[in-house]
């Protein structure tokens, strides 16, 4: 990569939540590939410390920042110092993630309110403490992980798609009170890639015949897809762009 290129993130620093494994580790991998020194966040110190030195050993720089996206605190707190003891984040990777399933009339009140709370108000609480430290430098980049399912619905996960949905319309909220500061704030909506978080479905043989059907490209994503969008969703590639929200799905928003 030419050291002028648009999509290079060398001398920025990205933070990474829900970094210790699945697309946020991919994605944390692949940005400090484009150059950007990395902050790896997520709830098991012990994790994202071995993610931390398979990023180092590859010669690529990253430190933790061990914190719990619900907890509202323990946010402000984990991002000040972040800003204090490491430097400035440029670049926010709202991702970490849950998902629960049940037929919505059996749903119960407690995974309701940690999908809410996961999915949907800590993307609020990070995006709001890091916008704090960006907006009086006038520049700054958050990429929220949105979903196939901020589009579509499928059964036992409406409180999931709910959150996404939520999520999408938040993405435009941030980008709508914070463009006008200098920053940048899109969304990135992954497709069906198997992860932890769908390890019963890709268990599930005719899960994996239904999509392939529904799919116009016909398979699971790779993690590694998600990177380029990222980068370019990261990187002065993308300086006029606020407000989107990226499908990278296969093609399974655009097609019946
Ligand atoms: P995984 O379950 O593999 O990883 C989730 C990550 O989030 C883990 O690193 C986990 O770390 C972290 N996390 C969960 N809760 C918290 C918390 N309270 N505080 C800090 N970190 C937390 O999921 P995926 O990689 O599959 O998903 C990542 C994102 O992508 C999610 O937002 C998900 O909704 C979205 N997505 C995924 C799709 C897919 O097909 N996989 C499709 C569309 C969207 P730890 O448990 O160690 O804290």
């Amino acid at each position: 990569m030419p050291e002028n290129s648009l999509f290079s993130l060398a001398g920025k620093r990205a933070l990474v939540t829900g970094a210790s494994r699945g697309i946020g580790l991919t994605l944390a991998r692949g940005l400090a590939e484009y150059g950007a020194e990395i902050v790896l966040n997520g709830r098991d110190p012990g994790r994202l410390e071995d993610a931390r030195v398979a990023l180092e050993k590859d010669g690529l720089k990253a430190v933790t920042a061990p914190f719990d996206v619900t907890d509202q605190n323990a946010v402000i707190e984990g991002v000040e110092a972040i800003e204090r003891d490491v430097g400035p984040i440029d670049i926010l990777i709202n991702n970490a993630g849950i998902q629960r399933r049940a037929p919505l009339d059996q749903f119960k009140r407690a995974d309701w309110d940690a999908l809410i709370s996961t999915n949907l108000n800590a993307v609020f609480f990070v995006g709001q403490a890091v916008a704090r430290h960006m907006i009086p430098r006038g520049r700054g980049k958050i990429v929220n992980i949105c979903s196939v399912q901020s589009e579509l619905a499928r059964p036992g996960i409406a409180p999931y798609t709910a959150t996404k949905g939520a999520v999408k319309n938040l993405t435009k909220g941030m980008a709508t009170d914070w463009a006008r500061h200098g920053l940048q704030i899109n969304g990135l909506a992954p497709g069906y890639f198997a992860t932890e978080m769908n390890k019963a479905l890709v268990e599930d043989k005719a899960f994996t015949e239904w999509l392939c059907k529904r799919t116009p490209a016909a398979r699971w994503g790779q993690t590694e897809e998600l990177i380029g969008a990222a980068v370019f969703l990261s990187s002065d590639a993308s300086s006029f762009v606020n407000g989107h929200v990226l499908m990278v799905d296969g093609g399974i928003t655009a097609s019946l």
